[in-house]
């Protein structure tokens, strides 16, 4: 996180200085959105020419008539080259619908209704589910555990990831604590990549719940922004090394690849925990579809691929996170009002605010006409106790708007920063 700590000069001017620029930026009355972390229409034109394929042809590599039914682990060619990308060895590596998410959704009621590997009953049948979050983390997650009556426990995230003393202590004791939230590249909305040691240990670890499964949302595994190609150790070996094979689930999609809506989700795990969800996923479908994925395979063609269209992207998205970067530097630079992350990929930039505010903030800039995500979505329950998290998506918008936007939530910043110091 960079920080902003500079002694502050003269409060009520500086204060007085916000209010006139607010009152500018009201007066201008652009529509703005800081919102959506989704790609911008530059990003979905990279894949276009999937739109063309598979161009007449309609059989994968061993003969399977891809118009047809069946399939159900998905295309092989594609698993093979999303592999590498997600760790998984391509035999244990589901092509599966167009959504982690709704894998992510699956595997959780296919838990609770049906005894996963290594369970004594069914989740529905606990007294508790409890999933640990790392925070701030991502809405969806706690949403979806919302949902289904599962109990979110925050755990304060570091530079390396989650906090391993506190989740170590909470897994050891507690065996209602079922799982746990990671996105463990490029986090959303932190940026934050998990470091070996993190990995390492959470595979390690003993749990009280012989069932204690580690959601890994591997959401941004290729969304480099810089030259340095983060690497993360892999959960899945590592979790086979000390005995936990079936502790992982892993996530991915190519929502951010190619087509977000309609590009393939993933997932990958143990044999067992492949074998369980595979008999209930032959319950609900009689197979994914598998000429989206073979126009996928046809149009990536190999790992080498997918790592030359996620430069492409890199080229229209770093631009822009390196606009927000200096815009924010320019604006509360010096002022001790506010740290930021600098994430070396993924799609999200975290604004921390010093003297909380942010629901005051969000606010203000709602009613200036920039859309910022709602103050604590990045917390269980929507409850940020330090009122001070900000997730700021920079793929959408164009560069002038962004621009805009940036500069318009750091004079919300300004108003409310100076309006607490001189409360
Ligand atoms: N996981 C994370 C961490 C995300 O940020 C997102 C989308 O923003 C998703 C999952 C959604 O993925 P999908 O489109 O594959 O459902």
């Amino acid at each position: 996180m960079t920080t902003t700590d500079a002694p502050l000069g003269d409060l009520t001017g500086r204060r007085a200085q916000a209010i006139e620029d607010y009152r500018t930026l009201k007066a201008q009355g652009r529509v703005l959105d800081l919102t959506r972390g989704k790609p911008a229409p530059e990003q979905l034109d990279l894949a276009q020419d999937l739109l063309s394929l598979p161009a007449g042809r309609w059989t994968a590599a061993d003969g399977t008539d891809c118009r047809n039914y069946g399939g159900l682990k998905g295309l092989p060619e594609l698993r093979e080259i999303f592999a590498p990308v997600f760790q998984v060895p391509a035999e244990r590596l589901l092509a599966a619908g167009n959504s982690s998410l709704e894998l992510m959704h699956d595997c959780v009621v296919h838990a609770l209704l049906s005894k996963v590997p290594g369970a004594v009953r069914r989740w529905a049948d606990e007294t508790r589910v409890a999933f640990l979050c790392p925070v701030p983390g991502y809405d969806r997650h706690f949403a979806l555990s919302e949902r289904f009556g599962i109990d979110l426990v925050p755990v304060p995230m570091s530079d390396e990831g989650p906090d391993l003393e506190v989740v170590e202590r909470l897994v050891a004791d507690d065996p209602t604590i079922k799982g746990i939230w990671c996105v463990p590249k490029y986090s959303n909305p932190s940026g934050v990549s998990y470091s070996d040691q993190v990995v390492e240990r959470l595979a390690a670890m003993p749990t009280a719940a012989p069932d204690f499964r580690i959601l890994w949302d591997n959401a941004y595994a290729a969304h480099h922004l810089t030259d340095e190609e983060v690497e993360i150790l892999d959960l899945l070996g590592a979790c086979e090394a000390h005995g936990h094979a079936d502790r992982a689930l892993v996530f991915g999609s190519t929502s951010k690849i190619t087509f977000a809506g309609a590009g393939v989700g993933f997932f990958g795990a143990s044999q067992a925990n492949v074998d369980w969800l595979l008999a209930k996923s032959g319950k609900r479908s009689i197979g994914p579809d598998k000429v989206n994925q073979l126009r996928h395979a046809q149009f990536l063609r190999d790992t080498d691929g997918v790592r030359t269209h996620m430069k492409a992207h890199r080229a229209l998205l770093q631009p822009k996170f390196e606009l927000v970067l200096d815009v924010l530097e320019q604006e509360l630079g010096g002022t001790g009002l506010a740290r930021w992350t600098t994430p070396k990929g993924g799609y999200f930039i975290s604004l921390e605010l010093v003297h909380g505010g942010a629901s005051e903030v969000v606010r203000l800039a709602s009613e200036a006409g920039t859309a910022l995500t709602p103050a604590g979505a990045t917390h269980p329950y929507g409850d940020d106790p330090h009122d001070a998290t900000i997730r700021i998506a920079p793929s959408f918008p164009s560069l002038t708007d962004l621009r805009h936007a940036v500069t318009g939530l750091a004079t919300c910043v300004r108003l409310v920063g100076y309006e607490r110091q001189l409360s």
